[in-house]
């Protein structure tokens, strides 16, 4: 059975590149009928906190992903120190008591040397009479995995192909910490292996840990699962993408009203090699029953602004409900609006925004408060206050509807040979105080007449 898995480890907010991990991971799996595994990976006590994790899982839910079986490492260290114990006594790990600042010393005379740190090994040496007896007396240790020399570590991972590291290029590196938690690339093979995870699939910087795991696979007799690595995200200038681009947090992108399919939708195929005609805009269905894994390109995928808040605008203008909408966009709003009126104004203006945010900008329009109207807009206004007096005498005639308004327009039009674009300026400036906007037929038809009336007296007093 296929299973993934997903294994943040709760040092920071969810960003871009491992929501993606994290959809790839999900959609294989239900592509497959198989499951999915949320396991956070909090061993690093002093990066990891509570407040991280529940952002991680907030972000991930609110993405819409689900997971069958959830997991903490931090609850599982009696599993990874008898692991540990085990290798100890069959002589594949041994304690090592070299102090941190031993092993600084030797880092930075290897730094000094401009070569890569790697362990001596001195406590390889130790015979296990001694290491018992240093162990008894209390002497502080961590376990060491007894990495064998001159042993072709190869792999075929299934996006990157095949991949080869020698055993020579590691180190007798460090399974369990001094005070017994366990370092990644130990809790990990167990992890997989006890969760019978049978695809591992992360991010391409992991790909020099998989030769390490693949060594404790071995040690452990455990079978191995098979790999897929995903290249890195670039920014459009082809460097890694960071905070330089825009935001990369999930958390800040929900802020700033995406909604969470566009961004599902987004992440699902970026660097998803696609054929012609098909079709970009899927639901999570959609995309669970055409994921193929083999159409994942093995070089970087690059991220692209405009077409992510293109997908938001799509979702929010035609794929959406727009019940859903109405619901979305309060809690961006600085007025509360009443449901139904809100839903109504949406009905007519959701074409005309990207996200939330700018939606909600949008209809402060229809807010129940005047306009404050800048410099710019005064002066663009005050020739034509005249008309906007006139204007309103005519409105409370015809009536404060859009075809009162085009019969008002009219009439000035013709009375004082005044260009139509002139008089709709006016009103434009006065009941929004921009330039750009909704369309006024909609302003005349949603918005309150003593609204109406309201601010084109404010404008008349500027
Ligand atoms: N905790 C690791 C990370 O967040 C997981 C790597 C893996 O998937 O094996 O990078």
């Amino acid at each position: 059975m296929v299973k993934t898995r997903f294994a943040p480890s709760p040092t920071g907010l969810l960003h871009l590149g491992n929501a993606r991990t994290a959809i790839i991971s999900y959609l294989f799996a239900r592509s497959q009928n198989g499951s999915f595994v949320l396991r956070v990976e909090d061993t690093d006590k002093e990066r990891s906190s509570k407040e991280f994790e529940e952002s991680v899982i907030k972000d991930l839910e609110w993405l819409g992903l689900e997971w069958d079986e959830f997991y903490r490492q931090s609850e599982r260290y009696e599993i990874y120190e008898e692991f540990a114990q085990n290798l100890l006594k069959e002589g594949l790990a041994y304690r090592c008591f070299c102090t941190p600042e031993e092993i600084e010393k030797e880092r930075s005379i290897a730094l000094a040397k401009g070569v890569p740190y790697k362990y001596s090994g001195k406590c390889r040496a130790l015979t296990k009479q001694m290491s018992q007896s240093l162990a008894d007396e209390g002497k502080p240790f961590t376990i060491r995995f007894k990495t064998p020399g001159n042993l072709k570590l190869g792999f075929v991972d299934l996006i990157k192909g095949e991949v080869d590291f020698s055993s020579d290029d590691f180190d007798d590196f460090v399974i369990l910490r001094s005070d017994m938690s366990p370092t990644y690339n130990f809790a990990v093979v167990i992890d997989d292996a006890l969760m019978n995870i049978s695809h591992v699939i992360r991010g391409e910087d992991h790909l020099s840990n998989t030769p390490k795991q693949l060594l404790i696979y071995k040690a452990l007799k455990f079978k191995e699962p098979k790999f897929a690595h995903l290249p890195v995200i670039l920014g459009q200038d082809r460097s890694k993408l960071s905070k330089r681009h825009g935001a990369v947090s999930i958390s800040a992108f929900r802020d700033s009203g995406y909604p969470p399919e566009a961004i599902f939708n987004y992440l699902a195929l970026l660097g998803m090699s696609m054929s012609e005609g098909q079709k970009e805009i899927l639901t999570k269905d959609e995309l669970i029953k055409t994921f193929d894994l083999s159409r994942i390109g093995s070089s970087p995928a690059i991220f692209s602004y405009e077409k992510l808040k293109w997908l938001s605008g799509q979702y929010i203008r035609s794929y959406l409900p727009l019940e859903r909408i109405c619901n979305d966009i309060e809690k961006f709003l600085e007025y509360s609006f009443d449901k139904e009126y809100l839903c109504k104004i949406l009905s007519k203006v959701r074409d005309s925004f990207d996200t939330y945010l700018e939606g909600a900008n949008r209809l402060k329009t229809f807010a129940p408060t005047t306009i404050s109207l800048d410099e710019e807009v005064i002066s663009e206004l005050k020739p034509l206050l005249g008309y906007l007096q006139e204007l309103l005498n005519l409105l409370e005639k015809e009536g404060f509807s859009p075809e009162g308004a085009k019969r008002a327009v009219k009439t000035l039009q013709q009375n004082h040979g005044i260009k139509q674009s002139e008089l709709w300026k006016a009103l434009r400036l006065s009941l929004t105080g921009e330039r750009q906007g909704i369309s006024l037929d909609i302003i005349f038809e949603l918005l309150p007449e003593n609204l109406i009336r309201e601010r084109l007296i404010g404008a008349l007093r500027c």
